[in-house]
């Protein structure tokens, strides 16, 4: 699939906390980067919950979380990082959470956008569902002048993003073969140092995750995306 895609100029993922991104699709951000695609990540909250730790605060684990992500965006070839800062665990899909996503997409301006795929049947933890439809129903707002006019001031312009590519989705329909950057994708996720107890398991369960996506397709490795075309 990877061969007959077109890959966008920019694009811009939109996600509920650090390490989401990496653990749905860095594989395919890094290998895109690598072609000179643009990548910006915006963050709905900043993890600012993510710790076991009695002693840590919600603003220090936030700071440390937002380091790890920036970090594991530079390694995976992202440029640009937008942290909307919302509370972790309380995500609510709305009007406010539109408006400020749809500004995000005005501002950076993506022909393409990965998100969380709102429609997975039984996705239990909220923010992921939340940060799906915030990320969909802000790319409709963003494209058309009257939605949110008040954010068109000092040049700022509507902004039609042409597709979507929605990442945890239990129903892909297209797949791109990650082999070249796995291990790009297995170092992305090594930066979120505050998440993950012990590296070794995790780097098995995603090989084995990836090597499970792409047997379907007849690769090695692999991740898999439900495909929108937003006409
Ligand atoms: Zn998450």
């Amino acid at each position: 699939m990877a061969d007959a895609f077109e890959l966008p100029r920019r694009a811009m993922a939109i996600f509920a906390h650090p390490d989401d991104v990496d653990f749905g699709c860095s594989g395919t951000i890094a290998l895109w980067t690598a072609q000179g695609v643009h990548v910006t990540y915006c963050l709905l909250t900043s993890g600012n919950k993510g710790t076991h730790d009695a002693k840590m605060t919600a603003e220090r684990i936030a700071a440390i979380r937002e380091k790890e992500q920036q970090e594991a965006g530079r390694r995976a070839g992202a440029s640009e990082f937008v942290f909307l800062r919302h509370d972790d665990g309380e995500l609510e899909v709305g009007m406010d959470m539109r408006a400020e996503v749809c500004k995000v997409i005005r501002v950076h301006k993506p022909d393409l956008v990965f998100c969380q795929d709102p429609w997975r049947q039984y996705q239990i933890h909220p923010d992921h569902r939340v940060a799906g439809w915030s990320a969909l129903d802000g790319v409709i707002a963003a494209r058309d002048h009257l939605f949110f006019p008040e954010q068109l001031t000092n040049g700022l312009v509507h902004h039609r993003v042409s597709r979507a590519l929605l990442f945890g989705t239990a129903d892909p329909n297209v797949w791109f073969d990650i082999s070249s950057t796995m291990k790009t994708k297995i170092h992305a996720l090594q930066a979120h140092e505050s998440q993950i107890g012990d590296f070794k398991r995790l780097a098995e369960r995603m090989h084995a995750f990836a090597g499970a996506t792409g047997t379907a397709w007849g690769l090695e490795k692999a991740e898999a995306f439900r495909y929108l075309e937003l006409a």
